[in-house]
């Protein structure tokens, strides 16, 4: 029986600007810059990645940021929109903090009975916030944002996937052992192990939009969890028996990974839960400074003179 699949891991998307999205990200949406990192297979551009406290699998968000980027287009084929968890009685406090910083959200008509604010970051990226109740999840939101605690992301609520049409995919995500558990017009809504949020995947079906195309402000692959590099390998055999051309592991430090593409043309990945981001600095420390692999080290000086500087700076704390 192979470990089962517990849910999202990390969303990986583009930015252009690291410093813009730095600041939004940690200043605006209050997540803490989890790991200062370069992207392994371009070591001359930053790969940062932003998540709650401890960049608990489930909570990460991460941007390969390419400063010369085009701007993408979210369609087809495509991680369409990234929602976040927040409790239900947090949306008015969204909807005034993301005006106030000049980012206006739209709430949307209620779905699957859920309250839902729309915006974009600097780079058009789709965003979400779900209100739902058993959204809190206590100890794990970073304490020194500048966000309220009660009001903090906690993690992702859900992916939204794009699709052609959706019977592959969902033939897929069935495999992969999500089961369906709503359907709201052209939406069908898929959970895996103990469901709802940060364990749900909505497939939208929408076959006359035209394809993506994978720049800034798109999302690059969504990874779901496996708890180990022993369940990641079983699963690795489930996917080649599926005929799906899975890669070998690969190691990210950070987790091992696999990619793959699902039928609808979504890059997909398996990673492992461990080690986590604590490996190479403290816990109490990270993101602070520039973290490479061992591979990369000796080209440590070559790397820094390469990457655009880029500061974080100190949240101040609203009163919530
Ligand atoms: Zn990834």
């Amino acid at each position: 029986m192979v470990q089962p699949i517990l849910g999202i891991h990390h969303v990986t998307a583009i930015a252009s600007d690291p410093q813009r999205n730095l600041d939004f990200y940690t200043e605006v949406l209050g997540l803490r810059l989890v790991k200062r990192t370069v992207n392994f297979d371009d070591p001359g551009t930053y790969h940062l990645y932003f998540g709650d406290e401890a960049g608990s699998p489930g909570s990460i968000l991460t941007f390969f940021a390419w400063p010369m980027a085009a701007r993408g287009r979210a369609g087809v084929g495509q991680v369409e929109i990234t929602s976040f968890s927040i409790p239900a009685a947090s949306l008015t406090f969204w909807e005034q903090r993301l005006l106030a910083a000049g980012t206006p959200a739209v709430r949307s008509e209620s779905r699957f009975d859920e309250e839902v604010l729309r915006f974009t970051d600097p780079d058009g990226l789709n965003l979400e916030l779900v209100g739902h109740s058993g959204s809190d999840v206590p100890g794990r939101a970073w304490r020194d944002a500048s966000v309220p605690v009660q009001h903090a992301i906690r993690r992702f609520y859900s992916v939204t996937l794009c699709e052609q049409g959706y019977e592959s995919t969902a033939d897929l995500l069935e495999t992969m052992g999500f089961r369906k558990v709503g359907e709201q017009g052209n939406r069908f809504r898929f959970d895996v192990g103990q469901g709802g949020a940060g364990a749900r995947v909505d497939v939208l079906c929408a076959s006359e939009a035209p394809f993506g195309n994978i720049a800034a402000g798109t999302v690059h692959h969504v990874a779901w969890r496996v708890s180990d590099d022993e369940a990641q390998l079983a699963w690795r055999k489930q996917l080649l028996n599926k005929r799906l051309n899975a890669t070998p592991v690969i190691d990210r430090c950070y987790f091992h990974s696999i990619y793959f593409r699902e039928p609808g043309g979504v890059l997909f990945e398996l990673a492992t839960d461990p080690p986590g981001f604590a490996t190479d600095e403290p816990a109490e420390k990270l993101g602070e400074t520039l973290k490479l692999p061992p591979w990369l080290e000796p080209h440590r000086t070559k790397i820094e003179h390469v990457l655009p500087p880029i500061q974080l700076h100190t949240p101040v704390k609203e009163s919530g």
